[in-house]
């Protein structure tokens, strides 16, 4: 009972005192059950988009909604939100572009129900097909949630555990632990670099490999992979490798573990490549040289 234990308090610590209480629901699935029902200023409009699976996993869905739960006090949040929120939301759905362009170029070898979803979700110009990845938008209840981002940013919540992890999340779970604490992050779609000249990195490859553990994926050891253990400078798009593993997971009848969710003991987190903090070092270095 101490993993169901720490699910709990998993939970507890990641939403406010008040704001949800939790219940147990038949002792196999963990819910949250709101004394009064978080009311979704916009749901109505997105319910149809996120109830209905693409696949048989039930993790790739016609719309991401996504919650953003900041670690901080209130004080500390409101200097912080505005353009982080953005760069993540951006950010995810730049993350969830890249996974589908991964099958895209690889729709000649793929399942015939993911040949239809690629021509459902994108249209062709001139000689190019272009893929059109389903919306990613907020919402203002975690319940509704397809994922639920925990964001701990430089004055807040120390990331758990001190570990000095980029991101952490767990296989096949829909709760993303994002470590802005120790390290700064920027969002830039194009992609040319990993880290930029005053040591942000790209939240893109960081919520495309988590996003990738979401689907089900583990770490891989391919060359440029998304899902290596350590991120890469080359490692900038999910490799048509790395598509071929996506297609097999979407295919597998997994239901994934709830959005707010999370227990650390089941996840592994993204590090930093070392040759990508030598260079910012290196650069470090040569700024206060000048
Ligand atoms: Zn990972």
């Amino acid at each position: 009972m101490s993993f169901l234990k720490s699910a709990i308090s998993g939970l507890r610590s990641s939403f406010p005192k008040g704001r949800a209480l939790f219940c147990l629901v038949a002792s196999i699935g963990i819910l949250w059950c709101n004394a009064q029902p978080c009311q979704e200023t916009n749901q109505w409009k997105y319910q149809d988009y996120t109830q209905k699976p693409l696949f048989a996993n039930k993790v790739f869905t016609k719309g991401f909604g996504v919650y953003i739960q900041w670690q901080g006090t209130k004080k500390q949040i409101a200097t912080r939100t505005g353009g982080i929120r953005d760069a993540i939301l951006q950010g995810f759905q730049v993350a969830l572009t890249n996974w589908g362009v991964s099958l895209l170029m690889n729709k000649d070898h793929l399942d015939p129900s993911i040949q239809k979803y690629i021509d459902d979700y994108s249209f062709k110009q001139g000689n190019n097909r272009l893929y059109n990845a389903p919306m990613v938008f907020t919402v203002d209840c975690p319940e509704d949630a397809n994922f639920v981002i925990l964001v701990y940013f430089q004055k807040g919540k120390k990331f758990p555990d001190d570990k000095n992890v980029l991101a952490e999340s767990q296989i096949k779970g829909r709760t993303i632990l994002l470590n802005l604490h120790d390290h700064q992050a920027m969002y830039e779609q194009r992609l040319f670099d990993i880290r930029d000249s005053a040591g942000n990195l790209n939240i893109v490859p960081i919520l495309a490999h988590e996003l990738g553990h979401s689907f089900g994926l583990v770490h891989t050891t391919g060359h440029a992979s998304i899902m290596a253990a350590s991120l890469d400078l080359i490692a900038r798009f999910p490799t048509q490798q790395d598509g071929l593993d996506l297609a097999k997971v979407l295919l597998t009848a997994i239901e994934g573990t709830a959005p707010g969710y999370f227990s650390p003991t089941d996840c592994a987190g993204l590090k930093e490549k070392d040759s990508i903090q030598k260079a910012a070092k290196r650069q470090a270095n040569a700024k206060t040289d000048r």
